[in-house]
This record gives structure tokens, C-alpha cells and sequence, in this order.
């Protein structure tokens, strides 16, 4: 990269602890969806007056908008001097609940030995902060760049991102044919380039029984003793089978790299008493059993295999357990996502990490997902990845935290991309 861009942006320090510490500072937690418009707002104030474009996009009728939690994203576009190429950073702008165990502000955005603390900090308003300063410091010493740069604040990616970044591709915002390269600043710390992510297939499963009273079960069907045949077949064969699969996804952390499943919960019969209800339950056989499930897969399996292969373990119950009924309702599923490592977003943020850091950049894939599953689904855009400041371990931890010196090195692998897919004609230097 150009020294005078890699000095600039080491220069804008302040500015950018004080962005970072100012997107911390307004309380976008979801659920419920709070305070969406007024990062837009934020966003938009610093990036209009930088020549940007403004849209402001609210995601009507999607889960959780309302009047109240109104779902808003921003996208804001800025043209270079001619047409070419479109490089797009997209960044959440949601922050997950604060829970227990802080020692500082989680909205204060306090600034302690080179590290800024706050919900979000990490996951990931130090990414989108970063990707901004990047942005603006390749404009002011690049202003004749070719192409054009978007930056867009988007919505409820905590919760799927069917507010966000799915709305917005459903409406061709990240069309091929409008936007190239996606960079999703995400905390995957800033050496790695994050190719893509596992699959994920939600489901609940109930048992059926029969209520009878308690003193004569054999009257009734305990549906709770059908859900323990349901998790020893799923432990006698179901994790076994998934836990022989491994997958050639570069998956972090290792044991990762398996298909996965946890449960999420279990309940069966009565309903759980609230606090302070001294009474003795009613003695009766269970008629219901319910758990969920969340079955992580890879992209070696199909969604259908991964549905069959549950649907099948049940139906053999049937089986064994003349009595046995259950209904299997469908809750979600994310198809995987993996960009190839060839891919031009790929190759130019890879040189850029060796150029920075000064050494070749890590690939790895995510356990979870976000949301290049729908820039690469609905989109149809593949030259995407996930690259950003902040270490992954912290997202949704207390206490977390971004560190400046990862930020301005992910800036400066952000803005020698800039350089790499916009300046064409760049000058040797
Ligand atoms: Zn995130």
C-alpha cells in the first residue's frame, strides 16, 4: 500500500477511537431492536458531508419491526471519479444483551490502555468504525479512485439478519451487477480472512403421550419416557455419525469442524411453577415432551440429509414403540457458505494482510453464521468474506473490548484493498 494512506490512517487515531467510542455509546441492543435509526442518522451525518449517497431502508413487516423498534439499515454509496468496480464493507449494527459480569460501562465505550470497552465494541463497531476511517482515508488521498465505495449499518444480524442484510438483498443491493467485493468487518481478528461459515437447521421435537393419573402410568403414555428413547437413539447413533464427519472448511476452533447438534431445551408435562408457588403438583402422566434442537452442518452435507437423517431415527422408534407419535416442527435453516480462496476479494485482502502485518493471512471459516449466507444466497454475490479487528472469543462476552492498534492495522488492510481493487492505475511506489 501507498505509505501516504498507511500514515494517514495512522494518523486519524483519535478520530477513530472517538467514532468507535461514539457508536458504542448509543444502545442498539437486540431484542428488542433498539436506537436502529439513530446510528443510521449517526452514520449518515459523518459520511454525507464526505460526499456519500444516502439510503435509509427500513425493513417493514420483518421480524420484530414495528413503530416502536422500527427495523432501519443504511446504505451509504460513494462514486470515484469513473465507473468500475463496486467494493462494499457491511456492518451490524445490532449488539446482543448485556448480561452479567461487567466492570465497566457496556454503553460508555471507556478508553483503557489501548483497548475500548463496551457491548459491541468488539461484535463489531470497532469493525464498522475501522472500515470507515479506511474509507475516508483512501478517498482524501485517492480522490480520483475508480469505482465506487459502499458502507452500509444493517439490521437484527443478532437474530438472523432477515431484517438487514436479507431484506436488502431480496431488493438487489447486492446484485453482482451493483456491487463486486464484500468485505463484512466481523471480529475475526485481524490476520485471518474468514472464507464462510457451517449450516444451521433448527427444529422442535414433541412426544406424544397420554394423560392418566400418576398413581396408574400404565393408564396413560408418558411422553417424557418417548423423548428418552428420542435422545438415547440420538446418542447411540446420531452423534457418533455426526461426530465421524469432518469437513474440508477451515473451521474455528477445531472441534468445529464437525457436524454439531446441541439441545437447546427440554420440557415435558406440567408447566414449570413460578417463584413463591409453595404447591405440591397435581399427579399426572405427561401427554407432551418438547426439545429443541440446533443441528449444525457442513457444507459436505445437505439440508435434506440433515432433516432425513433425524426424520429417520424417529420413524425407526416406531418401531420399537408401538405408541410411539411425535411432530417435528421446522423453526429455521441457513444454508453453509464458503468463498473460494481464489476469489478476487480473497487474493487482495491476503496481500494486503502480508503487506501490513507482514505475514500471510490465516483462512478460516466460522462455527456459527452471519450474514454472507445471504449475501451469497439471496445476493448471488460470491466474492465475499468476513475480515475485521477484535478477537472472536470476546463477541457477546462482558468485559468486551476492541483494541486500537488491531483496529488501525484492519483499517490499513481495509484501505490497501481500496487501493488494490479501486486504483488500477496505481503508480509504483
Ligand atoms: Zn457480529
Amino acid at each position: 500500500m501507498t505509505d501516504l494512506l498507511s500514515e494517514t490512517i495512522a494518523a486519524r487515531r483519535d478520530d477513530l477511537i472517538e467514532l468507535t467510542q461514539a457508536l458504542i455509546r448509543i444502545p442498539t441492543l437486540n431484542p428488542p431492536g433498539a436506537d436502529y435509526r439513530t446510528i443510521c442518522d449517526f452514520i449518515a451525518a459523518r459520511l454525507r458531508p464526505r460526499g456519500f449517497n444516502i439510503e435509509f431502508i427500513r425493513a417493514e413487516g420483518t421480524p420484530g419491526d414495528s413503530d416502536v423498534f422500527p427495523r432501519w439499515n443504511i446504505i451509504a454509496r460513494r462514486e470515484g471519479r469513473d465507473a468500475g468496480e463496486c467494493v462494499h464493507f457491511n456492518s451490524h449494527i445490532d449488539v446482543v444483551e448485556v448480561g452479567q459480569g461487567w466492570t465497566h460501562d457496556p454503553f460508555g465505550g471507556a478508553l483503557v490502555d489501548g483497548k475500548i470497552f463496551g457491548r459491541g465494541a468488539c461484535d463489531m463497531k470497532g469493525g464498522l468504525a475501522a472500515s470507515v476511517i479506511a474509507c475516508e482515508a483512501f478517498i482524501d488521498t485517492h480522490p480520483n479512485f475508480t469505482g465506487a465505495i459502499e458502507i452500509s449499518g444493517t439490521a437484527d444480524e443478532e437474530s438472523g439478519g432477515y431484517g438487514g442484510v436479507a431484506y436488502l438483498a431480496e431488493r438487489g443491493f447486492f446484485d453482482p451487477a451493483r456491487v463486486q467485493h464484500v468485505i463484512i468487518p466481523e471480529p475475526l481478528n485481524k490476520d485471518r480472512i474468514c472464507l464462510g461459515h457451517r449450516g444451521g437447521w433448527w427444529a422442535e421435537i414433541e412426544t406424544h403421550g397420554e394423560i392418566a393419573h400418576g398413581a396408574m402410568p400404565f393408564l396413560g403414555d408418558c411422553a417424557v419416557r418417548h423423548m428418552g428413547a428420542v435422545l438415547a437413539t440420538f446418542e447411540d447413533r446420531l452423534f457418533p455419525a455426526m461426530a465421524s464427519r469432518r469437513t474440508d472448511m477451515p473451521v474455528v476452533p477445531d472441534g468445529a469442524r464437525q457436524s454439531t447438534m446441541n439441545i437447546n431445551s427440554i420440557h415435558g408435562g406440567q408447566p414449570d411453577q413460578d417463584p413463591g408457588d409453595t404447591s405440591l403438583p397435581a399427579h399426572c402422566v405427561p401427554d407432551s415432551c418438547r426439545i429443541v434442537i440446533d443441528r449444525r452442518f457442513l457444507i459436505e452435507e445437505s439440508l435434506e440429509g440433515v432433516r432425513a437423517e433425524v426424520t429417520n431415527l424417529l420413524e425407526a422408534l416406531k418401531e420399537t414403540r408401538p405408541d410411539f407419535e411425535y411432530t417435528l416442527t421446522e423453526i429455521n435453516s441457513v444454508l453453509p457458505s464458503m468463498t473460494d480462496r481464489d476469489a478476487p476479494v480473497v487474493r487482495t485482502v491476503a496481500q494486503a494482510i502480508e503487506k501490513v502485518i507482514g505475514r500471510p493471512p490465516e483462512y478460516v471459516a466460522s462455527p456459527g453464521t452471519y450474514d454472507q449466507k445471504h449475501i451469497d444466497r439471496i445476493g448471488k454475490l460470491k466474492n465475499c468474506i468476513a475480515y475485521g479487528p477484535g478477537i472472536l472469543e470476546l463477541a457477546h462476552k462482558p468485559d468486551e473490548y476492541v483494541g486500537v492498534d488491531d483496529m488501525i492495522h484492519s483499517a490499513q488492510v481495509m484501505g490497501s484493498a481500496l487501493e488494490t481493487l479501486l486504483m488500477k492505475n496505481l503508480p509504483a511506489v
